[in-house]
């Protein structure tokens, strides 16, 4: 075994690797960007190095940089994790120059599957089922809607270069084909710099089976079963579960031997993944599943495999890397029980899915489930990675009680500060259609009502509102209880006024930044606060952060603030359009250049000011210009930071 490693990467992935390689006696060699000095993996490895600015293309993607810190530091081996330089053949053959172990496939192994239309040709020869379609090198586009036109309509046109479900696009009808196949290319050619795509038909019910497998330098291949990830929503994984419903001891020995032959085409080590798309339109069945793509890495939803196979994928990994044989035969790979896993993210379902930076002013996580993170509370969500804050993983011994188990865990985090997805988990862990297993890759954008409601939620904003009046009194040394008979108006500007009959204030506040107003009633038992005519919610919590309360609402955030404590997210535009600093602070990040179109709403920069991070939004569309700042950049409040001009304006 290995005396030490680096590991290449950051969050989550990174904390795990550090785990294992711990627990096999490992010295842990951690690399950060400056965005991460304070980050939870750069603590919990033996050693750390910075390896450059906030930006991945700048720090984590420096292939150059890593190597010279694995030199210098002489880590024996180097773990990718996932994303970042985990699929890149170079990174994986500057490893061998230097001499340091790769933990994860051959370069060839990588490049063989690295294209989409190459990967299908070689499975096709390796007698693996592919969905049928063009994968070809002809890209004149009368040519590939022809080719549409045999395969069959609806079909999906997808780029060879493709991931992340980038540069890919569903036509349902002939005459929509032409502007679908532009809008891929257009798509394909700005995230990976080649446009070139293939058609294939489009999957009915399409259901995502995909399988682990590990083969080792000794010519042997096995699979570990299989994961659904069918609960995507633009087509990310958002749960995933092992084994999948549906699923049958002939059909899984089917899938994982195609799998298993997919490795050995490619001359495969290590871990990987190979993705089938299944139809799912009468459950799953012997020829009805597809190879997609093979992923020549550790996957994010490993943890379900570990869960139902009782073994450490990680360890598997190092093993093999050190050029140990498989541990166990196919015969010997246990299969127990039920695992789910779901991926907790700052993010607004309802506003699509927008990343929701910020600090985690509070962050508790359940017991009874496990839990994989890279935050803790007081970290900060950057714009520069990935917003996931933790994988949650229930296992169980039925399907049922797994889903009952992490729905309940869902219900009893705690996260304040971004925005999160965990309303959308939990409804869809209690969902009837996905309890009863029947689901497919469209379930989320059949229900959009699981995304829940882009309007206020008024109990949680008056609980809001109560805790700043409760505040007020406090600080003014009134007690609320006994406030019934003569109350002091905490916001001087805004009087009271009077319906008839009882005293009636209105509160000018701050919901998410938008101007609202609560109303307080005094009456015999003190006062009363309602917005949009509801009371405050009792099973809600408040925490108070940076002069606002966070109101956590069943899995939903909602930010009351007092009008004149000013906000980070309104009052940094005046008329004419100028953005400026809403406080003191420091320029995290630009999003937009001069020049570029922008929507309302679109966000601008990212300003850190009292280890908050505001996102500087337009307040109407046009055209960016006249940028005075920098990233990094030190602001004064008030400061101006760009002008957005309407279109029109010279
Ligand atoms: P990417 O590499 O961009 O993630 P994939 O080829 O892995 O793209 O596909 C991602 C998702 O798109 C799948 O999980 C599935 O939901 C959907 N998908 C892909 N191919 C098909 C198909 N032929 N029919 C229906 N859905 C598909």
């Amino acid at each position: 075994m290995f005396a030490s490693v680096l590991i290449a990467n950051r969050g989550e992935i990174a904390c795990r690797i550090a785990r294992t390689a711990k627990r096999l006696g490992m010295r842990t060699i951690a690399v950060y960007s400056e965005a991460d000095r304070d980050a939870l993996h750069v603590r919990q490895c033996d050693e750390a190095h910075l390896i450059g600015p906030a930006p991945a293309a700048e720090s984590y993607l420096v292939v150059e940089r890593i190597i010279e810190v694995a030199r210098k530091s002489g880590a024996q081996c180097i773990h990718p994790g996932y994303g970042f330089l985990s699929e890149n053949a170079e990174f994986a053959e500057a490893c061998v120059a230097a001499g340091i172990v790769f933990v994860g496939p051959p370069p060839s192994a990588i490049r063989a599957m690295g294209l989409k239309d190459r990967a299908k040709a070689l499975m096709q020869k390796a007698g693996v089922p592919v969905v049928p379609g063009y994968h070809g090198e002809l890209q004149e586009p009368g040519f590939l809607k022809q080719k549409a036109y045999e395969i069959g309509y609806p079909v999906l046109i997808k780029a060879v270069a493709g991931g992340g479900g980038k540069g890919m696009r569903r036509v349902d009808r002939h005459a929509e084909f032409d502007a679908a196949l532009e809008s891929a290319q257009r798509e394909a050619k700005n995230s990976f710099g080649d446009a070139r795509v293939l058609i294939e038909k489009y999957v009915a019910a399409p259901r995502h089976i995909e399988m682990q497998v590990f083969a080792d330098s000794h010519g042997n291949a096995i699979h570990l079963n299989e994961r659904d990830c069918s609960l995507q929503r633009r087509h990310q994984k958002v749960i995933e579960e092992a084994p999948a419903p549906g699923m049958s001891l002939e059909l899984r020995a089917a899938m994982g031997d195609a799998a298993v032959k997919a490795a050995l085409a490619v001359g495969y080590t290590g871990a990987g993944t190979v993705e089938f798309i299944a139809d799912g339109s009468n459950g799953l069945q012997p020829g009805g599943y597809w190879f997609m793509e093979m992923n020549t890495r550790l996957q994010v939803e490993h943890p379900v495999t570990e869960a139902i196979t009782g073994l450490d994928l990680v360890e598997w990994q190092f093993r093999i890397a050190a050029g140990e044989k498989l541990p166990l035969t196919q015969a010997q790979v246990p299969l127990d029980g039920h695992a789910v896993e779901a991926r907790f993210y700052a993010e607004d379902p309802a506003r699509g899915f927008l990343p929701s930076t910020g600090t985690l002013v509070a962050l508790q996580f359940p017991d009874g489930v496990r839990v994989d993170t890279g935050v803790e509370q007081g970290s900060a969500i950057s714009p520069y990675y990935d917003p996931m804050i933790a994988k949650m993983i229930a296992y169980a011994a039925t399907r049922e009680a797994a889903l009952e188990q992490l729905a309940s865990a869902l219900d009893r985090t705690v996260a304040v500060g971004p925005r999160t997805n965990l309303a959308l988990l939990s409804s869809l862990c209690r969902a009837p259609e996905f309890r009863a297993g029947t689901f497919d890759t469209g379930f989320i954008d059949r229900n959009p009502a699981l995304l829940g409601s882009a309007e206020p939620d008024g109990a949680a904003a008056a609980l809001g509102a109560a805790r700043l009046l409760e505040q007020e009194w406090a600080r003014i040394g009134r007690s609320v209880n006994r406030a019934a008979d003569e109350p002091p108006s905490p916001w001087d500007a805004t009087d009271g006024f009077q319906l008839s009959g009882a005293r009636v204030m209105a509160l000018p506040v701050l919901l998410d930044g938008e101007p609202a107003e609560a109303r307080v009633a005094y009456g015999r038992n003190g006062p009363a606060v309602t917005v949009a005519g509801e009371a405050p919610a009792a099973d809600a919590m408040a925490v108070e952060a940076d002069q606002a309360i966070y109101v956590l609402h069943r899995g939903r955030q909602t930010v009351v603030r007092p009008v004149q404590a000013g906000s980070g997210d309104v009052d940094h535009a005046d008329g004419d359009g100028q953005i400026k600093a809403p406080m003191h602070g420091k320029v995290l990040a630009l999003l937009v250049a001069d020049g570029d179109r922008v929507e309302k709403g679109q966000r601008l920069a990212v300003i850190e000011a009292m280890k908050m991070e505001h996102a500087l939004t337009a307040r109407r569309p046009g055209r960016v210009a006249g940028i005075a700042v920098a990233p990094g950049q030190q602001v004064a409040e008030g400061a101006r930071l760009m002008t957005i001009e309407a279109e029109g304006e010279a």
